[in-house]
């Protein structure tokens, strides 16, 4: 199963125009990028000399980032055999940012997961399911606090390797909203497989409105008021595999080596920074409600939804006005996670 951003678009667009005011018209445009197809909607009369650098900004962090590309410093470093390896500035501002998120979600996010991560497949798409020998050996390579940064020299110890897919979006989100303010684009939206990253309000003035997915694939679940936010879900369904009845997603728990089953089916986190949200979906998503309820209090600094397997919504209080259920889900029950 593949990201259906082409649905989350149309919701947008079908919410924007029942919405009274006509808008002026936007520029928009689309291409494939980081394994997906990613979405610009700009306002204002530099969108379309924008969008030409978006897709330029996209495919140059592609190149530094990507686990596959054999020029990208992750490729470097993940062959480097225990060496030290010179990064580019960007890739280790993002790995310095990524580790310390691995800190604060108590290894809940764990960058050096790759070894584990191919092993299901999710790399490739040839999907299997290892065994436990073989999970317990691939273990001992994943520790994000054995990764030695220092500056721009990057040492891995031999055999470990980085997979930076569940904040690389997010990075590349931010990367964007600086480019397009710069380029004078006043106001903007845009889509990158899971990921809703919003540049100020509509042009009217008045909040996006962005569709949440149903983790269950029945359309969507809720519907998001935002202002210059990062909007980024994690969810089983997004990339997954059936064997033998059992459904295997790409969300691994560090502690296992196998799918994170939590109890949650999705996560949305809403923060002001795509890197922030990107890694906290990923984590909350491994650690459940209850620790993503502790995260919460304890760090702060986002707000979240999650979605349980009995349907259940929760939200956190900052997001209780601006978080509506929608469609098929208004039923479901909805908690709000107070501090
Ligand atoms: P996301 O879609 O942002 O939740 O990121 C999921 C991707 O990050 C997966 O496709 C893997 O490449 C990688 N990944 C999976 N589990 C973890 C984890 N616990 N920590 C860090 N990266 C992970
Ligand atoms: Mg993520």
């Amino acid at each position: 199963m593949k990201r259906t951003g082409i649905a989350l678009l149309l919701a947008w667009v079908l919410l924007l125009s029942a919405c009274g005011e006509k808008p002026a018209e936007p520029f928009r445009s689309e291409f494939l990028a980081m394994d997906t197809v990613m979405y610009l909607t700009l306002y204002g009369e530099a969108g379309e000399r924008a969008s030409a650098l978006v897709q330029e900004r996209v495919e140059a962090l592609e190149g530094l980032l990507s686990v596959t590309d054999e020029g990208s410093d992750l490729y470097a470093a993940n062959h480097s055999g225990g060496q030290p390896v010179t990064l580019h500035g960007e890739t280790a501002a993002l790995l310095e940012r990524a580790l310390a998120l691995c800190d604060e979600t108590g290894g809940a996010l764990d960058v050096s997961i790759y070894p584990v991560v191919r092993a299901w497949g999710f790399t490739t798409g040839k999907y299997r399911v290892p065994g436990e020998a073989e999970l317990e050996a691939l273990l001992e390579k994943v520790d994000y606090s054995r990764v030695a940064l220092d500056g721009g020299a990057l040492t891995l110890p031999e055999g470990m390797e980085l997979d930076l897919g569940a904040v690389a979006k997010g990075w590349t989100g931010d990367a964007l909203m600086e480019l397009l303010a710069e380029a004078g684009v006043s106001s903007a939206i845009v889509e990158l497989g899971g990921n809703v990253q919003a540049l100020g309000a509509r042009p009217d003035g008045t909040p996006w409105r962005v569709a949440v997915q149903a983790p269950d694939g029945s359309g969507y679940a809720g519907v998001l008021e935002i202002v210059d936010r990062a909007v980024i879900t994690s969810g089983g369904y997004q990339r997954c595999f059936e064997q033998d009845g059992e459904t295997y997603w790409h969300i691994i728990d560090p502690a296992t080596g196998r799918p994170a089953r939590s109890g949650l089916t999705s996560v949305t986190i809403v923060a002001e920074e795509g890197v922030v949200g990107d890694a906290l979906s990923t984590a909350l998503f491994v650690l459940g409600r209850e620790g993503a309820e502790q995260l919460w209090r304890e760090r702060g600094g986002f707000e979240c939804i999650l979605m349980e397997e009995d349907g259940t919504v929760a939200v956190t209080q900052g997001l209780e006005d601006s978080f509506s259920l929608y469609g098929d889900w208004v039923d479901h029950p909805l908690e709000i996670i107070r501090k």
